[in-house]
Formats: C-alpha cells, structure tokens, sequence
C-alpha cells in the first residue's frame, strides 16, 4: 500500500491550510502554520501569485487528497466511484471519503490523525460487526458498529486520543461509546454538516477531472 513519506507540515504549507496530519500537535503552537511559516520553496512570506483556473482546481484536488491521506489512484478510482453514483458528484465524494473505514476510526476519535487510524485499521486492532477488517479504504455502511479489538483497547495511543472527545465532541453522524470503545456509523454525513471541509470547493475537483 503506497504512502506519503515526506514531511507532511510541507503539505499544509504548500497550501496554506491546516490539513490536520499530526493530531495533537495541529493544534498546538508547534504547527508551522501558526508560525505564519509560507510556501515551501518559494516566497519567504508565504505569498502564492494568481493561480490559473487550473492551478486552483489542481490545488483543490489536492487539499482534499491529502486531508484523506490518499495517492493519487485511490482517490481517482473514488472519484469514479462519486461519478456513478445517483446525484452531486461532489457532494458524493465527500460521503464515501467520510465512509472510508480510516476516516470513521478517526472521527470516533481512536486515532489521534488519519494516517495514525489508517495504520490501526491496516493492524488490524479495528472490528466492523464483530469482524476484523484491516482494509483502510473500506467503505462503511451506515448502522454499521466499529469497535477496537479488544486486546487493543489499552493502548495508549488510542487512550490518548479518545481525550479529545470532551474537547471536540463526536460529529453527528457518528454515536460513540467512549468506555466501550466502539461506535455507530449512522449514516453518510450531508455535505453542509462536514464543517472541517467548509472551505473546500469539491465542485473545482469535479472540473479537473471531467476535462
Ligand atoms: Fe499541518 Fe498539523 Fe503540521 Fe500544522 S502541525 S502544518 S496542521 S500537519
């Protein structure tokens, strides 16, 4: 399975935007980003020139890959996926985004990152229905229940993690059981309900790959 080994605060800083790659510290003064740090390799003050129609969208694109910690191919063959599917492509990639079995381990805040819950699923420490399933891109259907295994629910980091729940809370569409571990998936999320994504336009992404 391919993955980003590279610096990831580079990412954020390449789009000026927290992508949120590294879970505690995102949120501490240790972000770059709060550091006003600009775009690597280029002007020292972080100012991006006009971008062409294109480069806006590629940009888009890519934002909305790495926040998912995803190569390039999986998240084509999710796009393909959102442009079968009945209604807005747009509004359909970011469902199946958020019913990507790594993402849904992170919103139940088990994993303090995705990359973090992406390598708890791909462990296999992570139950959907009673059954190990250790595929990060597995999409989850709703009523569906995710659980730590049981032999994992002393894990540190999953200890530490599930902290942020009485700091955050837990997304709408997800009902969590912190002392148990284990959680619902109750259905795909709206489009307006994903309010970490509120200033993402998937409608550019939409554009770049129907040229
Ligand atoms: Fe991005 Fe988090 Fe690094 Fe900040 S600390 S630049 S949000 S990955």
């Amino acid at each position: 399975m391919a993955k980003y080994l590279g610096p990831v605060c580079r990412l954020c800083r390449t789009e000026q935007k927290k992508l949120f790659l590294k879970g505690e510290r995102c949120k501490s003064d240790k972000c770059p980003l709060n550091r006003k740090r600009g775009v690597p390799g280029k002007d020292p003050k972080g100012r991006i020139g006009k971008r062409s129609e294109y480069g806006l969208q590629l940009r888009e694109k890519q934002k909305l890959k790495r926040m998912y910690c995803m190569m390039e191919k999986q998240f084509r063959l999710t796009f393909d996926k959102a442009q079968r599917m009945s209604g807005i492509t747009g509004e359909n990639l970011v469902q199946l985004l958020e019913g990507r079995l790594d993402n849904v381990v992170f919103r139940m805040h088990f994993a303090s990152s995705r990359s973090q819950a992406r390598q708890l699923v791909s462990h296999g420490h992570i139950l959907v229905n009673g059954k190990v399933v250790d595929i990060p891109s597995y999409i989850v259907k709703p009523s569906d229940i995710i659980e730590v295994k049981e032999n994992s629910k002393k894990f540190v980091v999953i200890l530490d993690a599930l902290k942020e729940v009485s700091k955050s809370g837990v997304v709408s569409w997800i009902d969590l059981d912190i002392d148990a571990q284990k959680g619902t998936f109750l259905s795909y999320p709206r489009r307006a309900d994903v309010t970490d994504l509120a200033d993402i336009k998937e409608q550019l992404v939409v554009e770049l790959y129907s040229k």
